[in-house]
């Protein structure tokens, strides 16, 4: 009996009668002879409300009951779905994270998991019920609640999926899979079959929320193969795994967009050692994640130093910030909301030039204006204003005809159920 993990997003549970749709594809899955473990977000935007809900209490909460708070939208879900489960005829039990043995580093609202035992989530399955997990949580030795960064619950089906050795792992959401843009701001946007776990990671990294950064690694750590389609239907999505059948010539794989930045210039730094140190050290103290950094050339023995952080960590940066700009000897501090990153990804610009310059141009047409630009081997990232990264991305997408050009062979992804890689199940989680 194979053991099979699905997880459904907030939109896939957003409503009584979308549980009953989730409930019903699962009893179906049971009936075809499966072993089912799920894991479930929180309905809708629950959390979002939950986030507006702790604003009104207090301007900057505690993250220890931000966590708190937070959890409470999955365990919502996870009861509901068991409810509908068992009114369908199907046994099922809910747990929370805690209860699903999952163990979290001790970061309150962005924690990583350290443990997944899973004991009571392989009982209830051996028992022959349907395991209805809460993502997005965990808790620390301590047993305090911790969260996992927006987006996690898809990690805690990942981990899981190692933990259980599951024979797949399928992540339901409201799009068909992997695009080569958001579907939402580019039309045209064309579905992959497959994607290699680096190209994925760069993407989910730089703003494709499609599936959460920590869950591409750690479907790469413990070569679980990650499925991502839709909850509305049954056709195939796209594959994220390690060797991908790529045809060659493809140089770009995708595009991401990530608003919500805000930029910080740090200026008229004094230009010796260990001034940049103090300054980003005191940051990651703050367990504040900054992204792009640009030093600006030496003038006169002073520098200026650019970098961009989440906008919602732009409060708390700044308090560490301006005492010690006096203290490291700088001139001013400036700051920028409503800012975004653009980047486009592929594994084949190793080995070719142009796609800066293509990038740039696509962008110089619409006469938009780049701020910083950040490059690595597979991925170039320029800051751009926040109202213009639509048009970038349609425009960039335009350019490379990424909407035409054939990315895999055919029949490359018929299958709707996968194995890890060497078609070998997946790895275990310590
Ligand atoms: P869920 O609630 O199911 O976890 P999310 O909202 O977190 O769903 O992620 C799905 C959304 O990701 C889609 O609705 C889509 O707008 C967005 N998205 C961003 N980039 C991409 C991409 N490259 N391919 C597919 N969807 C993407
Ligand atoms: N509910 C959490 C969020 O909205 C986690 C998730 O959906 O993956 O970010
Ligand atoms: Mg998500």
């Amino acid at each position: 009996m194979a053991i099979i993990v699905q997880k459904y997003g907030g939109t896939s549970v957003g409503s009584v009668e979308r549980i009953y749709n989730v409930a019903h594809r699962v009893a179906a899955a049971v009936d075809a002879g499966h072993s089912i473990a799920v894991v479930v977000s929180a309905m809708g935007d629950t959390t979002d409300e939950l986030v507006s809900l702790a604003r009104s209490v207090a301007a900057c909460p505690s993250e220890r009951e931000m966590a708190v708070l937070l959890s409470t939208g999955e365990q919502v879900t996870i009861a509901l779905l068991a409810m509908a489960l068992e009114n369908l005829g199907c046994n099922a039990a809910s747990f929370t994270g805690p209860q699903a043995g999952v163990v979290t580093d001790g970061s309150k609202l962005n924690s990583r998991i350290t443990a997944f035992s899973a004991v009571r989530v392989k009982k209830a399955l051996a028992e022959g019920k349907v395991a209805v997990v809460a993502g997005f949580q965990g808790a620390d030795k301590d047993g305090e609640i911790n969260t996992l960064g927006r987006g996690g619950s898809d990690t805690t089906a990942v981990a899981l999926a190692a933990a259980l050795q599951a024979h797949s792992c399928e992540i339901y959401t409201d799009v068909d899979g992997v695009f080569t843009c958001d579907p939402r701001i580019v039309p045209d946007a064309r579905k992959m079959n497959e994607i290699t776990y680096d190209e994925m990671l760069e993407l989910a990294s730089l703003g494709a929320k499609v599936l959460h950064p920590r869950a591409v690694e750690c479907g790469k750590g413990h070569g679980v193969v990650i499925h991502v389609r839709s909850s509305f239907h049954y056709e195939p999505g796209t594959l994220v795994k390690e060797e991908i059948d790529l045809e060659t010539g493809t140089v770009i794989r995708g595009i991401a967009c990530d608003k919500g930045q805000a930029k910080i210039a740090v200026v008229g730094v004094p230009d010796k050692p260990g001034v940049a140190a103090r300054i980003f050290t005191a940051i990651g103290k703050a367990n504040v994640n900054v992204d792009l950094i640009v030093q600006s050339i030496r003038r006169e023995g002073e520098n200026d130093i650019l970098f961009t952080v989440c906008a919602d960590e732009l409060p708390k940066t700044l308090t560490v910030l301006e005492p010690l700009v006096k203290d490291v000897g700088a001139k001013e501090l400036f700051h920028q909301n409503s800012v975004a990153k653009i980047s486009v990804v592929g594994s084949g610009m190793v080995n070719s030039t142009g796609v800066a310059a293509g990038m740039f141009q696509a962008m110089a047409a619409e006469n938009i204006n780049i701020e910083i630009i950040s490059t690595s081997e597979i991925k170039i990232t320029c800051l751009i204003a926040e109202d213009r990264v639509e048009d970038a991305a349609r425009a960039i997408h335009k350019y490379f005809n990424l909407s035409d050009v054939p990315l895999y062979p055919e029949n490359s992804s018929e299958t709707t159920e996968v194995t890890g890689r060497n078609n070998q199940v997946c790895r275990g989680i310590q």
